[in-house]
C-alpha cells in the first residue's frame, strides 16, 4: 500500500466513525464507508482525493449552477467577510448587501413579488412560507384557514413542516407522523383542476381536496413548478395557470417552490417564468447562491406586506440568526451577475435541446429506455423492461441504482429515483454546461445502459 493508499483508507475510517451522512444508509455507510472524498471542483467536474474527475451531472443538488471553482465568488465573500462578517437584521438593523439583493430580487421576479425574507436553505424557506401564511390569515380573523395543500411526488425539504408537504413518502415515514393540516393531492390532473368532477380522479385533485375540506379551511397550496428530487415531473400546460385560477376562485394562497427551478435551472430566471404565472409566495435557495455558502429565501407579493402591515404593529415573531447573512447576501449578487452577464439561463434552454437529442438517442439504442422529458438543465428517462406495453423492471432488479453505479464507474454522477416502482434517472448539470459536455454525458449514460441490459 501507498502512502497516499494508507491515508485514504484512514479518511474513510474516520467518516465512518464520526459522520453521519445525511439522506444514507447508515448500515451502508457503516459497512462501506464513503466511496468518494472530493477535494476539489473546476467548471462541471469535480475530482477526489485519488486523483480522479467525476462529471457532476446533478450540480451536486441541483444547485451548482454557475459551476464549480468560481474565484469571483470567493473574492467577494472574502472581502464582505474582512468588511463585515456578520451582523444581525432583527427588527431595526440592516447592512448594504442585503439591500443591495433584495432589490435585485425584485427586479428578476414576476409581478409584485417584491418583498423578501432570508433564511438559511429550501427547508426554512418552506417552513417560513408555510408559517407566514397561516399567519396571514390568522391575522385577517380567518384562523381556520390552517390547511396546506401539496402534490404526490413534490419534494419540500426536511423541516417538520416542509416534511409533511412533501409528497414522497419515504421522508414523511422517518418521522413516523406527519404535522397536521398537510395533504397531498395527485400531481397534474389538469381536467380536474379546471372543474371536470366526473374525473375518477377527482377525489385526489386539489380541487376535489378543497371541496372536500372546505375552502374556508385552506390557507395554500405549494408545488414546485417542474417537481425535481421526485423524478423530474414536468407539468401539462395549463397546469400551473389552472392552479393559480382555482386558488383565486378560492382565495386561497400560491406557494411556489422554486428551491431548485429558481435562477435559471428551466431555461427561465423562475420555473413559474414558463407559464407567465405569479404565485403569492416563493421559496428559493439552491441556485441564489449556486451553493457557495448557505442562503435561501421567501418571496411575497408587496401586496401581502401591505396588507400584514396595516392589519397588525406586532412582531413578526419569525427570524432565524442567519436570515440575511451580508457574506452569503453579497455571494447572490455576484451570482445573480454571473448568471446574467453569461447568459446561463438562455444557455440552460438551448442546452435542453441538446439533452433532448441526447435522450433520443438513447431511446433509440436502447429498447429500455422511455419518457424522455427536460425543461432546461433538468432533465430525466424511465427504464421499463418493456416500454411498449409499460412492464416495469422488478424492484430487486434494481435498474436505475445499477445503471447509476456504471455511470459512476466512468466518472459521471447521476442520481436515480426508484421509489413506488419507478425507476428514473435524472440529469442537471451546472447552467454552464456546453454541447461537447452533453454529448459526453450522454455517451456515459449510453454506455452504462448497455452495461445494465
Ligand atoms: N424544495 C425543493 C424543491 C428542493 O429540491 C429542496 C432540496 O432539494 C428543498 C426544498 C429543501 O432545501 P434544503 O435542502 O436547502 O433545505
Amino acid at each position: 500500500m501507498t502512502q497516499e493508499e494508507i491515508n485514504i483508507d484512514h479518511l474513510r475510517e474516520l467518516d465512518k466513525k464520526y459522520f453521519l451522512h445525511p439522506t444514507t444508509s447508515i448500515k451502508q455507510h457503516q459497512a462501506n464507508g464513503p466511496s468518494v472524498i472530493f477535494t476539489e471542483g473546476k467548471g462541471i467536474y469535480l475530482k477526489d482525493v485519488k486523483g480522479d474527475t467525476y462529471i457532476d451531472g446533478l450540480s451536486s443538488l441541483w444547485n451548482v449552477n454557475i459551476g464549480h471553482g468560481r474565484e469571483e465568488i470567493v473574492d467577494v465573500i472574502s472581502e464582505q467577510m474582512k468588511k463585515l462578517a456578520y451582523s444581525s437584521t432583527f427588527q431595526n438593523f440592516s447592512h448594504e448587501p442585503v439591500i443591495q439583493l433584495s432589490e435585485k430580487i425584485a427586479s428578476l421576479t414576476p409581478g409584485d413579488l417584491n418583498v423578501s425574507f432570508y433564511t438559511s436553505g429550501g427547508s426554512e424557506s418552506n417552513e417560513t412560507a408555510f408559517k407566514l401564511v397561516r399567519h396571514y390569515w390568522k391575522l385577517k380573523g380567518k384562523e381556520k384557514r390552517t390547511k396546506i395543500i401539496a402534490l404526490e411526488r413534490g419534494y419540500h425539504g426536511i423541516t417538520m413542516g416542509a416534511t409533511s408537504a412533501t409528497g414522497i413518502t419515504p421522508f414523511q415515514n422517518m418521522a413516523t407522523a406527519n404535522a397536521p393540516d398537510f395533504f397531498h393531492a395527485k400531481p397534474f390532473q389538469l381536467n380536474c383542476e379546471l372543474g371536470d368532477k366526473v374525473d375518477a380522479n377527482y377525489p385526489r385533485s386539489i380541487r376535489g381536496i378543497i371541496e372536500k375540506e372546505g375552502s374556508e379551511t385552506v390557507a395554500a397550496v405549494i408545488l414546485e413548478p417542474v417537481q425535481g428530487a421526485g423524478g423530474i415531473n414536468i407539468p401539462p400546460d395549463g397546469y400551473l395557470q389552472a392552479v393559480r385560477k382555482l386558488c383565486d376562485e378560492y382565495g386561497i394562497l400560491m406557494i411556489a417552490d422554486e428551491v431548485i427551478c429558481g435562477f435559471g435551472r428551466t431555461g427561465k430566471m423562475f420555473g413559474v417564468d414558463n407559464w407567465n404565472v405569479v404565485p403569492d409566495v416563493m421559496s428559493v435557495a439552491k441556485g441564489i447562491t449556486s451553493a457557495y455558502i448557505q442562503l435561501g429565501a421567501v418571496i411575497i407579493t408587496e401586496r401581502l406586506r401591505d396588507e400584514l402591515a396595516e392589519i397588525s404593529t406586532d412582531v413578526l415573531f419569525h427570524g432565524f440568526t442567519y436570515s440575511g447573512h451580508p457574506s452569503a447576501c453579497a455571494a447572490a449578487l455576484k451570482n445573480i451577475e454571473i448568471i446574467e452577464t453569461e447568459n446561463l439561463v438562455a444557455n440552460a434552454k438551448n442546452m435542453e435541446d441538446e439533452l433532448l437529442k441526447g435522450f433520443q438517442y438513447l431511446e433509440e439504442k436502447h429498447s429500455i429506455v422511455t419518457k424522455t422529458r427536460a425543461k432546461g438543465l433538468m432533465g430525466a428517462f424511465e427504464l421499463f423492461v418493456d416500454r411498449d406495453s409499460g412492464t416495469p423492471f422488478d424492484p430487486s432488479a434494481l435498474a436505475a441504482p445499477k445503471v447509476i453505479q456504471e455511470c459512476f464507474k466512468r466518472k459521471l454522477i447521476a442520481r436515480p429515483v426508484v421509489f413506488e416502482g419507478s425507476n428514473i434517472i435524472t440529469i442537471a448539470p451546472p447552467l454552464i454546461a456546453n454541447k461537447q459536455e452533453i454529448e459526453k454525458i450522454i455517451v456515459i449514460l449510453s454506455d452504462s445502459i448497455t452495461a445494465f441490459e
